[in-house]
Formats: structure tokens, C-alpha cells, sequence
């Protein structure tokens, strides 16, 4: 025991950027060796420091380092680590009961979570809302929707897509390293269309959306066929593949395509979703109604939630007792959920996820202007990302990437990765963050891109 065992987290722990040992100190030093014996080599951290406790803007480290944070452990902690209402619901459920499992002897939280996501997902239509524990899950039970109602086989994603590391949505899943090498293989009627990726289009931005919505039609129509394919799936930002915000209209498109052809529209907003970009939901900023939303990240505030909500018909369509799992919906998560719309409602967490977008873009853009690394700034609300290329090309730049993630690590700012070419630095800071701490947090930014 440490006094850092004793300390507590959530919004109480004091809000600064504060480096007392080297990076990473003597204690996290400790545990990687401690670490190194226990788990698999594959098994990896972004950071090399280890956490004692967290909240508001911050994490502190086992030496009692205090960082910022920029990752939200990557856009789950969105109303902040250890947040009130999260943490009184989940206590408060934890001493009622901790499982009985919804299939054997259901509860009330779990259907108060139900209600509230058909309340607030896009589209006036009646809706039925289905729990599970991990985005994964839910991607995996969207497509079993899915073909269970239109009695199709064909799944159809996007190239930069990141559905989930199980084995259909690791196939769904676009990038090889690290997601998908030696893991095969693959599952079968898993068909991938190009993205309309603006930055990186061929004949330029003001053709990506056309060019795109043709190509994915005439991989439907004339590869596939419409009448095989149960569901399209795609992120109406990309996470994982770089924050890729599709050209405008290109998603109003396939939406229109999906509903003439009888094909499920299935948004993945684990990442975008419950309140990140601004909106509660992704879809709402391109004028979309899926059919079907999956949720997780942000829903339960860490603790392990996810969803499927969507049109009753299809959600009803799978027969009785083919949709479940032992945990899936746990009343502690579901309590925690709660807790999160809550935070969300009582702190207006939509109009601060676009406040610290406002404040992100306009630091980014002051940044972009001193240096010539930076390809693009992109994004919605409080997920934002830049770029890095080689100055005067397209060329993804992983070394700028690097330099400038360590820069952050070493200086007291966690930050996080992304993109299929592994060259984009992504920003996801919690909700509960300050506006003086996000600014130090960018200080440091420019710092890094300075010493480049
Ligand atoms: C993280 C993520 C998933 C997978 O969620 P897990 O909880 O890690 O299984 C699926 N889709 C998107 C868009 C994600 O960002």
C-alpha cells in the first residue's frame, strides 16, 4: 500500500498537470517488469505509465504524476472518470445485487436503459432496444437482426472500418495490423465498399461523395445483389480508421439506396455515440435514420455496456430465446448507464461537447499555421483528430506521429492514435474537462509539434 491506494478519483482530484518523477517513474517501472512476466507479449499499452486514479480532466499515476487526459480510455469515460452519478447508481446497485442474469430473472434498470435509448436514437418509429456487454457483441447481434429479418446473408462495410476484434466483426474490421494478421480464417459474406474518405480521394474531395455512393452501388447491385445483402454497416465517423467524417451526402445516399433495396442500415456509433460529437448521436449530423444503432463506449461510463436499438420489426423478428448472454445487460452497468444520462442531462454535455470541439479545432488550427506537417484537421464535437503527413505531400508521416505522441507522454498529456496508415493523433477528452486544463493540454500540443 501506497498513499496513492487511498486516493480517490472522479471530479474531487485535483485539476492539474503536474510531473513529479521521471516518465514513467520508479512504481510503473515496477509493475511493466511485474507485467512482462504475467502477460502476453502481444498484449500492449499505448502508455507507459500505469493509473492510480482519475477524474475530471485527469489521470494520476502510480508515482503520482498527474496527466491530462486526452482519451477518455478511448471515448468511454465521456462525462468523465468516476463521475457522480455514475459512481452513486453503480454503489447503490452493488448492494442490491450484483447479477441474476436478464435470461433467468429480469430487472427494472435494464429496461429503463431500453427506454431511454429508443427515446433519444434518431427516428420517431417504435424501436426495441436489446443489451449486451461489448461493442463487439453488439455488431455481432445486429448482423444476427439483420439476417434474421430480411433472410439474407451478406454483410457490407467500408474500407477504415473498426467493428471489433470477435471473428465476424474482425472480418468486418478493414485493417490487417494489428487486427487481423495470422487470426484467419475469416467469416464468409463479409463484402467491403471503398470510403468516402475526402482527404484521401483520388480525383479530389468534390468528387469523393458521388464517386463513392457509385462504386458502393454497383458493388451491391452488380457483385452482390441487393436481394442478398441483410445489412449495410458503417461508423458515421470513423473511429479506429483515422476520424474519417464521410463527404457530405455520401451517407444520405446510401441511406436512400439501403431503403429501396430492403436492406438494414446499421450505424455503428459505438465510438460516435451518447454524446461525443455534440449530438447524442453521429447520425443526427448527417440527417440519417438507421435502422439499427449499435452503442457501447460512451453508454455506461466504463463499466461494460452495449446495445442494439432499433426498429421493432427487425428487432423482433429473431425467434424467442436466440438472443442473449450471461451478462449481457449486468444491472450494475445498466445503474451506471443511468447515471450517464443523467451527468449528460444535468451538465448539458451536448453543448460542452461542442464547446471543447470549438476550442480543440481553433488550437489545432493556430498549430497547423506553424507547422507543415499537418494534412488535415477533422471531425464533430469533442472528436477531433489531425493527419500528420510529410510537408508538401500526402505521405502519412508515422515518425511525426510518434515524436509528438512521446512529446505529450513525457510533458503530462495522454493522447491517443489512429488511422489505417497509423498516422493520425485523435482527441477525445472527457467532457468533464476544464476549459484552462484543455488549454494547457494544447500548450503542450504546440510544444510538441514545435520540436519536431
Ligand atoms: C471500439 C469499437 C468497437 C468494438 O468495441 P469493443 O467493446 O472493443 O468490442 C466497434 N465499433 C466501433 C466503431 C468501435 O470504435
Amino acid at each position: 500500500m501506497t498513499v496513492l491506494d487511498t486516493v480517490a478519483g472522479g471530479p474531487e482530484l485535483c485539476q492539474e498537470r503536474r510531473l513529479i518523477s521521471e516518465i514513467p517513474g520508479p512504481r510503473s517501472r515496477e509493475l511493466t517488469a511485474r507485467r512482462n512476466a504475467a502477460l502476453p507479449a502481444g498484449l500492449t499499452s499505448g502508455a507507459s505509465v500505469y493509473a492510480a486514479a482519475a477524474g475530471g480532466g485527469v489521470i494520476v499515476d502510480v508515482d503520482g504524476n498527474s496527466f491530462i487526459d486526452l482519451s477518455s480510455g478511448i471515448a468511454v469515460t465521456t462525462v468523465g472518470n468516476s463521475a457522480p452519478q455514475v459512481v452513486a447508481r453503480a454503489s447503490a446497485q452493488l448492494t442490491r445485487y450484483t447479477h441474476t442474469c436478464f435470461l433467468a430473472t429480469p430487472y427494472e434498470p435494464y429496461i429503463e436503459v431500453a427506454e431511454t435509448l429508443n427515446r433519444i436514437t434518431p427516428g420517431e418509429h417504435e424501436k426495441r432496444t436489446a443489451l449486451f456487454s461489448t461493442g463487439a457483441e453488439a455488431l455481432e447481434n445486429a448482423v444476427k437482426y439483420a439476417r434474421a429479418f430480411t433472410k439474407r446473408p451478406a454483410v457490407v462495410v467500408f474500407d477504415h472500418a473498426f467493428h471489433g476484434r470477435s471473428l465476424l466483426t474482425m472480418t468486418m474490421t478493414a485493417k490487417n495490423q494489428p487486427y487481423k494478421h495470422s487470426f484467419g480464417p475469416f467469416s464468409p459474406e463479409v463484402y467491403r465498399a471503398p470510403m468516402a474518405y475526402p482527404y484521401r480521394w483520388p480525383s479530389g474531395p468534390e468528387n469523393c461523395a458521388a464517386e463513392a455512393f457509385s462504386q458502393f452501388t454497383q458493388l451491391i447491385d452488380s457483385q452482390i445483389g441487393a436481394d442478398a445483402v441483410a445489412c449495410v454497416v458503417v461508423e458515421p465517423i470513423q473511429g479506429e480508421g483515422g476520424f474519417i467524417v464521410p463527404a457530405d451526402g455520401f451517407l444520405r445516399s446510401v441511406a436512400d439506396f439501403c431503403r429501396d433495396r430492403g436492406i438494414v442500415l446499421v450505424a455503428d456509433e459505438v465510438q460516435t455515440g451518447i454524446a461525443r460529437t455534440g449530438a447524442w448521436f453521429a447520425s443526427e449530423h448527417e440527417g440519417i435514420v438507421p435502422d439499427l444503432i449499435t452503442t457501447a463506449k460512451g453508454l455506461a461510463g466504463g463499466m461494460p455496456l452495449a446495445a442494439v436499438t432499433g426498429r421493432a420489426e427487425i428487432m423482433d423478428a429473431a425467434h424467442s430465446g436466440g438472443i442473449g448472454g450471461t451478462y449481457a445487460g449486468n444491472p450494475v452497468a445498466c445503474a451506471a448507464a443511468l447515471g450517464v444520462f443523467e451527468e449528460i442531462a444535468t451538465h448539458n454535455l451536448l453543448d460542452r461537447a461542442q464547446r471543447i470541439g470549438d476550442i480543440m479545432v481553433s488550437e489545432l488550427r493556430d498549430i497547423a499555421a506553424t507547422t507543415d506537417v499537418i494534412g488535415e484537421i477533422r471531425g464533430r464535437g469533442a472528436m477531433i483528430a489531425v493527419e500528420l503527413v510529410t510537408p508538401g505531400s500526402r505521405v502519412p508521416n508515422r515518425d511525426a506521429l510518434a515524436a509528438v505522441s512521446r512529446h505529450c507522454l513525457n510533458n503530462g498529456v495522454l493522447t491517443l492514435t489512429a488511422g489505417t496508415f497509423g498516422n493520425v493523433l485523435r482527441f477525445l477528452p472527457p467532457l468533464s474537462i476544464s476549459d484552462d486544463l484543455l488549454l494547457d493540454a494544447f500548450g503542450v500540443l504546440r510544444a510538441a509539434f514545435a520540436a519536431l
